[in-house]
């Protein structure tokens, strides 16, 4: 088992399979000309795997591959054949905006994956445009139908922003009463350097729970655990799905935070809040250096994982680390 220098275990990796996105979306990126990582520094898929069994091989349960945007990346599917094959205990699971994902969950699903977390910030097409600079929602709507239609699990993030998306609330409750999804409102972050976070823009979970649970009679459910996530749900009475917030800012959860970020160029990240970062790729790369060695810079790295909100408050909040969102993965 991981266990950090706080008594943490760690049994959880993010892995961005790629930095590139096909969506443009304003809080993600830097608002200049994006600087994608030149190909040659993104892991392979194979390294990705040797990665996937180091952690593996460190106890981690579960797999979450994100991005920029994976199913941007080519023969993504076949990546996750890779992983089916050879890391058939890992719980793998992927977030995504799901403009390119309708037609192809079935595929999916065959591949072993039961879960999916779909990005979708507004219900509003023109809206859609607005926050993405894609005119997609359509097909983000079509793949949440798809991914049902098959029994997939489905939770919806939709990042939570005062002025942009807190008229929808009432259309978002609408949709978790209508279909059997979790909607979870994630806190708007302070990522990135050229992040377009500011305080008039923050919706706390505390507003978003009192704004639903005045229009649905809302009751809390109990948490899982570690395993549980940093979700608080809630159950609607006569709805279908459920509605969730998760609160990094207004209540944070550092304490029981169990995960690790990698990004597509193979660094190791110990907390989204912090931008130091540990090398594997060239541990992965190296002819004679075998997975023992890329499970020792993990353990090692874990020693030092931060608590994330003390790097918050020591930031006071302004742009708490430099990497944009896209090339974190979330
Ligand atoms: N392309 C995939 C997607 O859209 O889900 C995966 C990558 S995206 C960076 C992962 C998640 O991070 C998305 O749900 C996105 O909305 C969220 N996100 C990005 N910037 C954020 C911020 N500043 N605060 C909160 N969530 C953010």
């Amino acid at each position: 088992m991981l266990v950090d220098g706080y008594g943490r275990e760690v049994s959880y990796l993010r892995l961005s399979v790629t930095d590139r996105c096909n969506l443009n979306c304003f809080y993600c990126r830097t608002g200049q000309e994006m600087e994608y990582i030149p190909h040659e520094n993104i892991l392979t898929y194979e390294e990705m795997v040797v990665l996937a069994r180091a952690a593996r091989a460190l106890r981690v349960e579960k797999l979450r591959l994100t991005g920029g945007e994976p199913f941007a990346r080519r023969d993504f599917l076949a990546f996750l054949g890779l992983l089916r094959e050879q890391c058939p205990e890992l719980d793998v699971r992927i977030t995504t905006n799901a403009t390119l994902l309708a037609g192809k969950a079935a595929a999916v699903k065959h591949l072993g994956i039961r879960r999916i977390n779909i990005s979708m910030d507004t219900l509003d097409p023109a809206k859609f445009l607005e926050i993405t600079g894609r005119d997609m929602l359509d097909r983000v709507l079509a793949a949440i139908d798809e991914c049902l239609g098959l029994g997939l699990r489905v939770k919806i993030n939709v990042v939570a922003m005062k002025g942009v998306n807190d008229m929808e609330l009432p259309a978002f409750v609408r949709l978790a009463c209508d279909k059997p999804v979790d909607v979870r409102f994630i806190e708007f972050m302070p990522i990135g350097a050229s992040t377009r976070w500011n305080d008039a823009a923050t919706w706390t979970a505390r507003e978003i729970i009192a704004q639903a649970g005045a229009m649905v009679r809302l009751t809390p459910l109990e948490r899982h655990g570690r395993s549980g996530g940093p979700a608080r749900l809630f159950a609607i009475e006569g709805g279908q799905g459920r509605l969730g917030v998760i609160s990094p800012l207004s209540d944070h959860f550092c304490t029981s935070c169990n995960r690790l970020r990698v990004t597509s160029d193979g660094r190791l990240r110990t907390c989204l809040f912090s931008d130091k970062e540990y090398r594997l790729r060239p541990a992965l790369r190296h002819p004679r250096l075998g997975i023992d060695h890329v499970v020792g810079i993990m353990r090692r790295a874990l020693r030092t994982k931060p608590m994330g909100y003390e790097l918050l408050e020591l930031r006071r909040r302004a742009q708490v680390c430099d990497r944009v969102m896209s090339s974190i993965g979330g």
